[in-house]
């Protein structure tokens, strides 16, 4: 997924972040620093670039180290080469806990970064490499929290599995959305996840933690107009090519109904006391602000991820007409990436969008489309990650969030599993900028106080009574 940039977060803050980072980060027992360091470089050096994936090596790599811990394991190829694995620590009755990542990365190009993508070099006191952050940095977090689980030798009140998958980076297909359909056993007794989603960044002097509940739901459609062919030179009074642009413009110019959904509002409201001056009260008073239109205006300037999570949104991508000047096709298409809020119906909106575009002679179809899913934040998960955050990061805040791109818990809300984004790392942000781009990188000392984070969080949730 791509990291996004902190809702709200002004330019003056992020300077702050970055000064008051180092001032903030915790250091952890040197021995556990070397491991879980030494095995994110040697996991960022398997190559598991997503074309084509290859993450039966991840597997082999993962698998190696979970078998050196006594830990028993499985693994399945969704295709040649695209492995997945899982392994299950047994605990009680209580619903199971799942620690998610993608072993998959997306490509980089060696000529801009300043080091080799893949060789998980430590420079300035970063680890830089792709899947750094996105996720080797946080499947490395779980597997060390995983493992000290298991070596502590304490009583579990519930399964503890660790997965990892494939195929993230193209929609998960062959990843977790496989597993869910041709592994299910995997998932026994599952209530609960983690996976990317959700981390930390410092505001002011203030840790905040995103954690992801529920994400924009992708609904991608193509849209193809029929009408009589011809040549250039004689127009007839209507075409493929000008129905399609006709609808286009159309959809283009429909300002869908902006409504506030409760993630939204809890994470609107939550943010407010880190904007200053006329946005923080706006933020504050949502409800009322939604349909205020210079206020959402400004906001889809500044930041058109934040104003998206007001209504469904559709973006036009793809057109295609003719591939002659003077020939008018007997078709032209159209793509259009629609996401929608999480409780919408996607046929519901396909109906919408017919309505707008008024032709009997476009046809729609579904490229790709998801399942609403919500997790709530009243749950023992939830509370029990603000109690880690809280213990760990003095005066932490949490901010339950929305996000508008998507990531494999959508899979696993569909399964009715609670599924939160949740990364321990508290983030400086000139790190995030990495992510899917150039110098992708992990401050060391950031990522040693996130393993023990995690670990501190896996031990509390699956040692506790509940
Ligand atoms: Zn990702």
């Amino acid at each position: 997924m791509r990291l996004p940039s902190f809702p709200g977060l002004p330019p003056l803050a992020a300077l702050l972040a970055l000064l008051s980072l180092a001032a903030f980060a915790q250091r952890v027992a040197a021995d556990d620093t070397s491991e879980a360091i030494s095995r994110l470089q040697a996991y960022i050096q398997v190559d598991t670039v997503n074309p084509p994936g290859n993450e039966s090596r991840g597997t082999e790599f993962l698998g190696k180290i979970l078998a050196d811990a006594g830990i028993k394991y499985e693994t399945a190829e969704s295709a040649p080469g695209r492995g997945n694995i899982w392994a299950r620590l047994k605990g009680g009755r209580a619903p199971a806990l799942v620690l998610l990542h993608h072993m998959d990365v997306v490509p980089a190009d060696a000529k801009y970064w300043d080091v080799d993508p893949l060789s998980g070099e430590i420079r300035n006191g970063y680890v830089y490499g792709r899947g750094a952050v996105d996720t080797k940095g946080l499947g490395i977090a779980e597997l060390q929290a995983f493992i000290a689980l298991k070596q502590s030798g304490k009583k579990l009140n519930r399964d503890v599995i660790f997965m990892a998958t494939a195929d993230e980076e193209a929609g998960g297909f062959y990843g977790a959305g496989w597993m869910v359909k041709n592994h299910r056993e995997a998932f026994r007794n599952a209530g609960y996840l983690i996976n990317e989603g959700g981390s930390g960044a410092l505001i002011g002097d203030t840790p905040v933690f995103r954690i992801e509940v529920t994400q924009k739901v992708p609904l991608w459609l193509r849209l193809t107009a029929t009408d009589t062919p011809g040549h250039g030179s004689s127009p007839r009074l209507t075409s493929s090519v000008n129905r399609i642009l006709r609808a286009g413009n159309r959809i283009a110019e429909t300002q869908f109904e902006r409504r506030l959904i409760p993630p939204v509002q809890a994470m609107f409201e939550a943010s407010a006391p880190f904007y200053k001056g006329e946005m923080s009260k706006k933020l504050a008073n949502i409800s009322e602000n939604v349909t205020d239109n210079d206020f959402v205006t400004a906001l889809r300037i500044e930041q058109p991820g934040s104003a998206a999570l007001l209504s469904n949104t559709c973006s036009i991508t793809r057109l295609e007409g003719s591939n002659k000047i003077n020939v008018v096709p007997p078709t032209a298409a159209m793509e259009l990436d629609c996401r929608l809020l999480p409780d919408q119906d996607p046929d519901a909106f396909i109906d919408l969008l017919k309505v707008v575009a008024n032709d009997p002679n476009i046809k729609f179809e579904k490229i790709m489309a998801f399942t609403p899913a919500v997790s709530s934040t009243d749950t023992p998960l939830f509370r029990a990650i603000s109690a880690t955050l809280d213990s760990n990061f003095p005066g932490m805040k949490i901010i339950p969030s929305v996000s508008t791109g998507f990531t494999d818990s959508h899979f696993m809300r569909d399964i009715n599993i609670t599924s939160y984004g949740f990364a321990p790392f508290l983030y400086s942000e000139d790190a995030k900028p990495g992510v899917h781009g150039n110098n992708e990188r992990i401050n060391v000392e950031t990522f040693n106080k996130g393993v023990q984070v995690m670990t501190d969080f896996v031990m509390r949730f699956a040692t506790e009574d509940k």
